[in-house]
């Protein structure tokens, strides 16, 4: 199963990502993710990626169209995957099609998890990743029981440095100008579907279920 997981940022595509890959036994494909590992790791394109993902703006189409094409090539993506922040411009969704019609792939589902720009805002800066497991907490709505530790791991809490304010609204007006269009791009095909991303993450994920069968 090939899924597309949009939305804008802080609607919770991280996290239903990863209950999914865990559901399905499927991998989650983020591109934050991996560009952030290239970041501290200090490759070239952690070096060409960084100021853009400081700002909040988007790292180049060639840049992550090529971290894609390599990752859905690897082994584990055989019984397929879920793209989670990808693609995120028409011109990736263009490539994505080029890439998948070369391999005969399809895309089986792609869902949109909608939500509320001021919510998200709090959502975002608000929150936390234990850094071992990647279990979310937020200071408000999910707090750990023991300041900066992970409840399910012990691991240490960390906060992304792209989650200040200033930050996420650029990175929300960069979802609206750049991304939401892409929506256009799969909304009449008849894999496309939509989630409410404002209810309690478990009806989130049991909807998401219901959906991918
Ligand atoms: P995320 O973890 O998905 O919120 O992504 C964090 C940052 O990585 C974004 O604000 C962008 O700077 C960059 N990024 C992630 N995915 C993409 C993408 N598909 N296209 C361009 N930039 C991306």
């Amino acid at each position: 199963m090939n899924l597309i997981l949009m939305g804008p940022p802080g609607a919770g595509k991280g996290t239903q990502a990863r209950r999914i890959a865990e559901r399905y036994e499927i991998p989650q494909l983020s591109t934050g993710d991996m560009l952030r590992a290239a970041v501290k790791a200090g490759t070239d394109v952690g070096r060409q990626a960084k100021a853009a993902m400081e700002s909040g703006g988007l790292v180049t189409d060639e840049i992550v169209v090529g971290i894609i094409a390599d990752r859905i090539g690897e082994a584990d993506c055989a019984r397929g995957f879920i793209l989670d922040g990808f693609p995120r411009t028409v011109a990736q969704a263009e490539a994505l099609d080029a890439m998948l019609a070369a391999r005969r792939l399809k895309i089986d589902h792609v869902i949109d998890i909608t939500a509320d720009t001021e919510a998200l805002v709090s959502r975002i800066t608000g929150r936390s990743t234990c850094s071992q497991c990647g279990e979310g907490y937020h200071a408000t709505h999910k707090k750990p029981a023991a300041a900066g530790l992970c409840d399910k791991c012990g691991g240490t809490l960390t906060t992304r440095a792209d989650d200040n304010e200033e930050t996420v609204r650029n990175r929300l007006a960069v979802y609206h100008q750049q991304t939401a269009p892409v929506i256009d791009h799969y909304r009449n095909g008849g894999q496309f579907r939509t989630v409410d991303g404002m209810q309690q993450m478990d009806t989130v994920f049991a909807q998401l279920c219901e959906i991918l069968g």
